[in-house]
């Protein structure tokens, strides 16, 4: 009996436009799909073919398709087709420079499920649902046929996994524990990338192109790096002349390797360099009582909200921290500051902003409109693809 789910009539609008995702609500009946992951033909309510998608009958994003072609499996020779497509449509790698992409970004690049970052010689792979989780050994040995990695690294341990019902799952798979660093390029910055105890896999690239934005703001500046992780934005703001930088981070060990990319980046060499391990609101506060004043503002928090329930406490702690940044801002003094949680809209950040601008007493001039760089793609089929949000703007005082 053929793998298929038929859904609801009206339902089949949204996959036509190219969306890739089946809410269980949409669904009328399921047939021979009982083991998550399963590759089923989604059809419409007369039964006609619209697209191959992997289903899971746990939680309410039931299905993702994955193909538009009738009879195409997610086997080891379609892995190895898209994932050296979406790799051919990055710009290429340049030594020295620019080592460090992300290669395949899930339903962007029309492999859901599943992300690749390259760093240096290290290649990363997370696997996200139960349906890319089925065909794991075909993904390990394409990525090794295409990229022949020094070290590979699987880093599925991402909570959402369990929405699947997945373990988190965190595994060398060529190489060991004390090959885990790698130094990679970012735009000419040399930074020491950890891909087993790093954040997410490793680094956060989706900011290539605000921290190359904020370096060219940065000459002279007092510089406050707002959860500074391994300094991304720190490093630029030394290469574009900045006086002095403050980062403040919670982790320990990004705060480490922080101090490790300071020495092995070249910039201002009198620029002053202080790390603070600090809860970064306790952090701002102090700073506001200290009186203390900076010339430019990087607030780069990582995501408050992935449940809808809770997107309104999410909005007082970016209010709360754009309201702080703005205080300590100088006159003409630059906020760079950044939203990617991805059940908040570009507009509704706008709109928290302009709230904390308005409790501050102050207006802010925006120059950039910032996002995620273009190895992390947003297809406009798919508007949840966009997910990191920034603006960048100058404080003028109302007058
Ligand atoms: N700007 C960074 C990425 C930031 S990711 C870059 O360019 O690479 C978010 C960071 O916030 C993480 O490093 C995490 O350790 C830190 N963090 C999370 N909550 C924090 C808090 N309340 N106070 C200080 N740091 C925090």
């Amino acid at each position: 009996m053929k793998s298929q789910i038929i859904l609801k009539p009206g339902k089949e609008k949204a996959i036509k436009l190219g969306h890739p995702w089946i809410f269980s609500g949409a669904i009328h009946r399921v047939q021979n799909a009982e083991q998550p992951g399963t590759s089923v033909d989604v059809c419409d309510h007369k039964g006609q073919f619209l697209a191959r998608a992997y289903y899971n009958p746990k939680g309410s994003l039931a299905a993702r398709i994955f193909s538009r072609q009738a009879g195409q499996e997610l086997d080891q020779a379609f892995l190895e087709r898209q994932i050296r497509a979406a790799l051919a449509r990055r710009p290429a790698l340049r030594p020295g420079f620019q080592t460090m992409h992300r290669v395949v970004a899930s339903e962007a690049d029309f492999l859901p499920g599943l992300i690749v970052d390259q760093y240096a010689d290290h290649l990363v792979f997370q696997i996200l649902t139960a349906g890319m989780e089925n065909h794991r050994d075909a993904i390990i040995e394409v990525l090794k046929t295409i990229f022949s990695p020094k070290v590979l690294m699987e880093r599925s341990d991402e909570a959402i996994r369990t929405k699947e019902g997945l373990h988190e799952r965190k595994e060398i798979l060529i190489g060991s524990h004390d090959q885990a660093r790698t130094v990679a390029y970012e735009n000419g910055m040399a930074l020491t990338v950890d891909t087993w105890e790093g954040h997410k896999t490793g680094f956060y690239l989706d900011q290539r192109l605000a921290r190359q934005m904020v370096e060219s703001y940065a000459r002279g500046a007092e510089v406050l790096n707002c959860f500074s992780y391994t300094g991304g934005f720190s490093i630029a703001a030394k290469r574009g002349g900045a006086r002095r930088v403050t980062s403040v981070d919670e982790s320990r060990p990004a705060l480490e390797i922080l101090e490790g990319n300071w020495r092995q980046n070249p910039g201002n060499e009198d620029c002053q360099m202080e790390n603070v391990r600090a809860d970064v609101f306790a952090y701002l506060r102090q700073l506001r009582e200290q009186g203390a004043r900076f010339d430019l503002i990087v607030m780069d928090p990582p995501k408050f909200v992935s449940d809808r329930a809770h997107i309104d406490r999410a909005c007082r702690g970016y209010k709360d921290l754009n309201l702080l940044a703005m205080q300590l801002l100088r006159e003409g003094g630059i906020l760079a500051t950044f939203s990617c949680s991805g059940l908040i809209s570009r507009d509704l950040f706008q709109k928290v902003v302009f709230g904390a601008s308005v409790d501050a007493g102050v207006d802010l001039q925006i120059l950039h409109q910032l996002s995620q760089a273009d190895d992390h793609p947003l297809l406009l089929s798919f508007p949840e693809s966009l997910y990191l949000k920034g603006l960048l703007g100058r404080k003028v005082s109302l007058s």
